[in-house]
């Protein structure tokens, strides 16, 4: 199934060489930053959506071609369209964060997490590393690259100071920020968000565009929610870990659209991840049982449908 269109936001606080192509949720947001001499895109959805990351690139780009494509980090729904772009744009240069190039180079999807996850993610190539404590030019500027580990460990965001201006990638949302994977296999993270949460507020950006969802510029309330967010998963480890599992589950809902029950369990039994976070934070539970209640939960909220054997995706 195609998924419809989605806006391209034009905010009035950014640059002139900046657009942002805010997408759904199962694709992260992307950054195009058209300058004189160069083209760059940072971030580039998931998979299922790369025919429209190329529409939309495209349209943008008219006549002019990609050069520089960048991640802030590696998660499958921020890197999915980059092997649909570099054959698209064959001169295109790719630059990913340090800790995970070698598992690029080699394609290690284990360590890179789309096997656990029960995600996908196509093989791309990359030219070199996004080096924290540098900068890097996109469009006309001179980002700044600062690591931003929590979310991911490896992740960075961008900071262009003359126009205080951030891409916080998963970091943070206008409400939030993504889950914290590291806790989830057992690596204590949160210190790192609230320390990444810092770092931002150090920055003092007068505007951010965030991973997913639309730019936003009261950064003090945003910073404000994620601590609030963050002391509520230190309280209570639990409940973060059902949050993630069931953002997971969500998540393959919104690229399978439609799935019968039996497929279903079979993609549940078959993301390690979902078993590995059943044994740290509910071993004393069932894994058919407890993920089932997890599922009952998206139900009950209105983000999934179940009607007789088949689950639906619900907006
Ligand atoms: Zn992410």
């Amino acid at each position: 199934m195609r998924p419809g269109p989605e806006p391209v936001s034009i905010h009035a606080r950014l640059p002139a060489d900046v657009q942002v192509l805010e997408r759904g949720w199962l694709s992260s947001n992307n950054v195009l930053l058209i300058g004189s001499e160069q083209a760059a895109l940072v971030d580039s959805g998931y998979c299922t959506h790369s025919a429209q990351t190329l529409a939309l690139v495209g349209q943008a780009l008219g006549h002019r071609s990609l050069d520089l494509l960048v991640n802030t980090h590696l998660h499958s729904d921020h890197c999915g369209g980059n092997a649909a772009l570099q054959a698209r744009y064959p001169s295109l240069r790719t630059l990913v964060p340090p800790g995970e190039a070698e598992a690029v180079r080699v394609w290690d999807e284990d360590k890179l997490s789309y096997r656990a996850t029960g995600q996908e993610c196509p093989r791309f190539r990359i030219n070199g590393t996004l080096e924290p404590g540098t900068t890097v030019s996109l469009g006309d500027a001179s980002w700044e690259v600062h690591a931003a580990p929590g979310h991911d460990p490896h992740a960075v965001l961008l900071y262009r100071p003359d126009a205080g201006l951030l891409i916080s990638g998963d970091a943070l949302w206008e409400k939030g920020f993504g889950i914290v994977f590291p806790e989830m296999w057992g690596e204590p993270s949160f210190d790192e968000v609230a320390a990444t949460l810092d770092l931002i507020e150090s920055l003092k950006p007068d505007c951010v565009i965030p991973g997913h969802g639309a730019v936003f510029e009261q950064v003090d309330a945003a910073l404000a929610t994620a601590r609030e967010r963050l002391d509520a998963f230190v309280r209570s480890p639990q409940k973060h870990a059902r949050h993630a599992i069931k953002v997971l589950i969500k998540f393959k809902l919104l690229e399978m659209k439609k799935v019968c029950a039996e497929d279903f369990q079979t993609w549940l039994s078959g993301a390690a991840y979902l078993r590995e976070v059943h044994q740290r934070f509910a071993a004393d539970r069932d894994l058919q049982e407890w993920s089932g209640e997890l599922l009952n939960e998206l139900v009950r909220s209105g983000a999934a449908r179940r009607e007789g054997d088949l689950l639906f995706d619900a907006p």
